[in-house]
């Protein structure tokens, strides 16, 4: 088993805004070991966005870091000073976002804008850091590497503006990429492109990608393990087949219910009714309680804590288990 290469402790993310404190994370951990891909899931809202720009330290005003230790290669990110985390971010961990167009300035080439990435994060000349960009271009899929260097944004397709983001994290020499969202905003044959693509790099390259979504048949199709996210928290973690094929969280059961019809073979989908706390308005005992098919007296009270469900790495915070494992 490979050492982890982040580990996030009891992350605590507040935003505090005029209508009060909105805890957008809420006692958050997991680990992500070195060449894998780990799944962050959930709906909108739940924490996972706010989660993966924690680790970059971009959290954006009026947010901020409240409590938590975020630890990459063993060493605490919490603590670094911001010049530090300007070499970190970019360089040893990169980001992609939903939006590729929103990420790259219309202004400039891609080449350009790669080489600029190149030289900021690594001791190359000019000349080296064209070239660097030449062969990431070809190692992301992108033919003809010379003319998309002198190629702006707006004439690149949306698939092919992401190949750059994900070129660039790569050209810097990135072991850690947050995909967050990576694909929602690309056609489903360019969708499954991308996703061929980072599953690729992360074979080839040992690239270490933490991949947020809302959509667990992307999770199933890439992941190693998973951790499903509701109201701030983890509610259950594990492998991808623990988690998807003995599922045990209401709340994971009912985003497979949700599901079209790829992971799990069904008449009709289904909803979870109700929607995720705004985190502004705490929820008594587990947050989910007034979503779960499942509620019990007990699950108003106090919230679960999160425990061993089944295999050794497979854990959910539900009261229909505490006994189970008393
Ligand atoms: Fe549902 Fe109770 Fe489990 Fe929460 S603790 S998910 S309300 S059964």
């Amino acid at each position: 088993m490979n050492a982890p290469l982040l580990a996030i402790e009891d992350l605590h993310v507040h935003f505090n805004t005029y209508a009060g404190t909105v805890r957008a994370v809420n006692g958050v951990s997991f680990e992500i070991r070195s060449g894998e891909m780990f799944g962050l899931v959930g709906e909108s809202g739940c924490g996972k966005t706010v989660t993966g720009l924690a680790i970059m330290r971009a959290i954006p005003s009026p947010g901020r870091i409240m409590k938590g230790r975020i630890f990459f290669q063993g060493e605490d990110l919490i603590t670094k000073s911001e010049s530090e985390m300007r070499d970190i971010r970019g360089g040893r961990i990169a980001m992609i976002f939903q939006d590729p167009t929103a990420s790259l300035n219309p202004v400039f080439t891609a080449g350009y804008q790669i080489s600029l990435q190149i030289t900021q994060h690594r001791h190359v000349s000019k000349k080296e850091a064209k070239q660097l960009a030449f062969d990431m271009f070809s190692e992301v899929g992108l033919p003809h590497a010379k003319s998309i260097y002198n190629t702006y944004p707006h004439e690149l397709s949306g698939g092919m503006q992401q190949r750059v983001m994900i070129a660039m994290a790569l050209a810097s020499g990135a072991e850690l990429l947050i995909a967050d969202e990576p694909t929602t905003a690309l056609d489903v044959t360019i969708q499954a492109q991308i996703l061929a693509l980072l599953s690729q790099l992360r074979e080839s390259e040992g690239l270490t990608i933490l991949l947020i979504t809302h959509d667990l048949g992307v999770v199933a199709e890439t992941c190693d393990r998973v951790a499903v996210t509701y109201d701030g928290h983890i509610v259950e973690s594990g492998t991808v087949d623990d988690v998807l094929y003995q599922t045990k969280h209401p709340y994971t059961q009912g985003l497979l219910a949700a599901l079209p019809d790829t992971v799990r073979h069904k008449q009709s989908l289904e909803v979870i009714k109700g929607s995720v706390p705004d985190g502004l308005h705490s929820v008594s005992g587990c947050s989910f309680h007034p979503r779960c098919p499942k509620v019990m007296d007990i699950c108003l009270d106090q919230p679960p804590s999160l425990i061993i469900v089944g295999e050794k790495e497979h854990s959910a915070s539900c009261y229909l288990y505490m006994e189970e494992t008393a």
